[in-house]
């Protein structure tokens, strides 16, 4: 059967739970095919179909039934627009003729083989009416406010009854559904429709005396459910019986959703084992410790272990005494869709994008289908874990859709996701050919959350190409970040906005340090050796620390070049300062890397070649990963921390180098570039443009000159950063604000529920 549906008051209005019954109906009945008739522009339908929670339409009508194309491929059906086409005296004409009445106000909204205009009834006058019969067009005026005018003859009626006959449909399967009196067209023809619940006035007027039109009690979709059963379109039981209802809600009060295991796993002689990782990174004890009272839970992470392996367990407990009620919940892939889901396809074309390194992308088709495949096993897993009414909460841009797939699922669901990497404006992100999926996706969230104002507001500039939307609220970013101080810096960020009727709430939350961590390190008697011996090792000569993984984000080469330029430029230095690096190597099959690799390599020579002396080396490189406690021992001893990338989400050194230095009351000074997060947040550090070689040397040379008075109230200010909005701090208060985001969200469905839906006036 084809449903023909009105969408603004119709398809799109009514009760939430209405709407979501009838769109899973639609989308997973096998014998349900779907017209968009609307009013809209084109460009205005267009932004709905990268709305996961709607049914996708096979066809589209718009601009009043000027406009006819297939759902798929957005490309005319058959003759039937070219002949509409044929009959339209053209925009120009029909604007110019009606500039006699400045009464009529011309909407600004797209549209094609047609204009709208705003006027009262007693605008509607024979003259208007004459000029625009002259034209050769027909006019249509409907809520007391709308004015169409069309070519003549077309209608959403005669469009849709040229859709019909070029389908070769039987009257019994069709359903029509509208709610003003620019549906009347499509009301009238010859099969059953309805008229849904708060519909125009003077439609049902019109209506009242057809036998094939139901005047339905609820409003919107629900009007539609009604007019199914009504109609018994779906069989006696009608859509209840119709409706999915296989995923049975699970247990857990919170869910997470992290690429990783929370803890490692290896198959040893066969058989599966799980251990403690040897260095928990600081989120993972954060996100483990909001279960730690006793709240029933799930982590949902993939495991690359075959389930055919003895031990293997899709489900089992992370720690039964400190965590009674957690349950890990294993998403399992295969191995060739972990190399392509999270190691090749998003390292090599989300990662370079969203540090706007496009150039480097790569794109494939058949990998997206892989990704998509790999989220919606994740959003299967969470759907079973989560309880009714659950907050969910995604990690990081691996993972970008599982919010669509989830909210089909589990609209019952809070969802909430935190981006850990940064995110680009859209300049940059719109490359990514599957833009408006993504962002589609994470429009499905109750909230969404970022590092810093920046990302958040970038975020915002992407969506705002994909989709109208309405600003709600925004937000003052000062005191706690930089406003005009940093290339990442802003001054206001947008906190809530709404999308197709839902509230996507968004938040600032920059990652904080598990401090007793480099409590821990600095009260290690070998560490305290450790820093003892570096001291005398490094004895005469300052010392610059630059620490990071080898990646082309990083500005490893734009930093050694910088150095080289600094001893050109002060030859003092020679014999005085030691730049230590500690240069983390990428995994073997990234083989991106390489060349990178090998272009460090031979500026390190270089350098060292160039300056070095007996018994003084300027450039001492390690590059292999160095543990977590003797890091914080070059901390300790660094008189100036380097840490300059040309793009980065935050960067957490620069924060560890901050807490060290902090906790010995030592005068450290940092120099971080104003494209690092940490930079909108660590007041005190020295901020550097990497991409400028005269800048990266210079910022050098001032951290290292810098009077200890002044390194020392720096290092205060970043300090205090540091310790405040620590990691703990991070996660409440990331919690908190997804629980604001529930309590505002339900608030605002209850408002809606009460308040009959009209069709938006724009959009309509
Ligand atoms: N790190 C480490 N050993 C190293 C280099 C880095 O343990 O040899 C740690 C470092 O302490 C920090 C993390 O790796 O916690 C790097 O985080 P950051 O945000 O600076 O950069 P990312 O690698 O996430 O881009």
């Amino acid at each position: 059967m084809l449903l023909a549906t009105d969408l603004d008051g119709t398809l799109l209005a009514g009760s939430q739970e209405a709407r979501y019954q009838l769109y899973q109906l639609i989308s997973h009945h096998p014998h349900i095919q779907l017209a968009y008739v609307t009013g809209r522009g084109l460009e205005m339908v267009i932004p709905l179909l990268s709305d996961p929670s709607l049914p996708k339409p096979d066809y589209i009508i718009c601009d009043v039934g000027a406009t006819i194309v297939d759902g798929d491929t957005l490309q005319p059906i058959g003759d039937i627009q070219a002949e509409i086409e044929h009959n339209w005296p053209g925009e120009v004409a029909v604007a110019s003729a009606l500039d006699a009445f400045p009464n009529l106000i011309r909407q600004d909204v797209p549209q094609e083989r047609r204009c709208s205009y705003d006027c009262q009834p007693e605008e509607v006058t024979d003259e208007v009416r004459e000029v625009i019969s002259k034209l050769g067009c027909d006019l249509l005026y409907s809520y007391h406010q709308y004015l169409d005018i069309l070519p003549r003859g077309v209608n959403k009626g005669t469009t849709l009854q040229s859709l019909i006959d070029h389908l070769g449909l039987a009257q019994n399967e069709v359903l029509i559904a509208g709610d003003s009196l620019n549906d009347l067209a499509m009301l009238s023809l010859d099969y059953p429709a309805v008229c849904v619940g708060g519909s125009e006035d003077r439609l049902l007027e019109h209506t009242e005396r057809e036998s094939l039109v139901y005047h339905a009690n609820e409003v919107g979709a629900g009007g539609i459910i009604e007019a199914f059963n009504q109609y018994g379109f779906l069989g006696e039981q009608g859509v209840a019986h119709e409706t999915r209802d296989d995923v049975q809600p699970g247990k857990s009060d919170l869910v997470v959703v992290y690429h990783r295991l929370p803890f490692e796993e290896s198959v040893e002689n066969g058989a599966v084992v799980e251990r403690q990782p040897s260095s928990p990174n600081g989120i993972i004890p954060t996100l483990l410790s909001f279960f730690g009272d006793g709240k029933t839970g799930s982590w949902v992470a993939w495991s690359s272990v075959s389930p055919s392996t003895p031990g293997y367990k899709t489900r089992s407990s992370v720690d039964k005494v400190k965590y009674p009620n957690l349950a890990v919940a294993r998403v399992n892939l295969t191995k060739q869709e972990v190399d392509i889901f999270y190691k090749k396809f998003s390292k090599e074309a989300f990662w370079p994008t969203l540090h706007t390194f496009w150039e480097r992308a790569t794109f494939l088709e058949e990998d997206w289908q892989v990704f998509l495949k790999v989220n919606k096993k994740f959003a299967e897993q969470t759907a079973l874990e989560a309880a009714e009414n659950a907050t969910v909460w995604i990690h990081d841009y691996n993972l970008w859709m599982v919010p669509a797939y989830l909210r089909e699922m589990r609209p019952d669901l809070t969802i909430a996701f935190f981006h850990h990497t940064y995110f680009p404006s859209a300049d940059v992100f719109n490359v990514v050919p599957w833009r408006k999926e993504i962002i589609g996706s994470l429009l499905q969230c109750d909230f969404v959350g970022f590092h810093i104002p920046r990302q958040s507001e970038n975020f915002i500039d992407v969506a705002r190409g994909v989709t109208p939307l309405k600003v709600i609220e925004r937000t003052n970013c000062a005191p706690r970040f930089l406003t005009y101080g940093c290339a990442v810096g802003l001054e206001e960020m947008t906190s809530v906005i709404e999308v197709n009727g839902r509230r996507i709430h968004l938040g600032a939350h920059p990652v904080g340090l598990d401090l007793g961590r480099i409590t821990h390190s600095l009260d290690d008697p070998a560490i305290q050796k450790q820093i003892e011996n570096l001291k005398s090792e490094l004895e005469g000569t300052k010392v610059l620390l630059s620490v990071e993984r080898l990646d082309y984000t990083k500005g490893i080469l734009e930093k050694l070049q910088a150095f080289e330029r600094l001893l050109d430029e002060h030859p003092e230095l020679i014999g005085e300062v030691t730049l230590i690096t500690v240069c983390v190597p990428a995994a073997k099959e990234m083989t991106i890397y390489a060349e990178l690799q090998t272009e460090i390599e031979q500026a390190v020579g270089r350098i060292n070649g160039r300056f070095a002396q007996v018994g003084w080396m300027p450039l001492q490189f390690f590059f292999r990963k160095v543990p977590f406690e003797q890091l914080v021992a070059y901390y300790a001893v660094a008189d100036v921390m380097w840490i300059t990338p040309l793009r980065d989400g935050l960067n957490l050194v620069a924060k560890e180098y901050v807490a060290t230095q902090g906790m010995i009351d030592g005068d450290g000074v940092l120099v971080l570039s104003e494209f690092a997060g940490a930079a909108a947040e660590l007041k005190g550090a020295v901020l550097t443009n990497p991409h400028s070689p005269h800048e990266l040397a210079d910022s050098a040379w001032q951290g290292l000159t810098m009077d200890k008075g002044e390194a020392k109230a720096r290092l205060r200010d970043a300090y205090d950063a540091v310790q405040y909005y620590d990691i703990d701090h991070w996660g409440k208060d990331f919690l908190d604000a997804v629980e604001r985001a529930r309590q505002s969200n339900l608030a605002v469905q209850h408002a809606q529920m009460h308040t009959a839906d009209k069709p938006s006036e724009a959009l309509s």
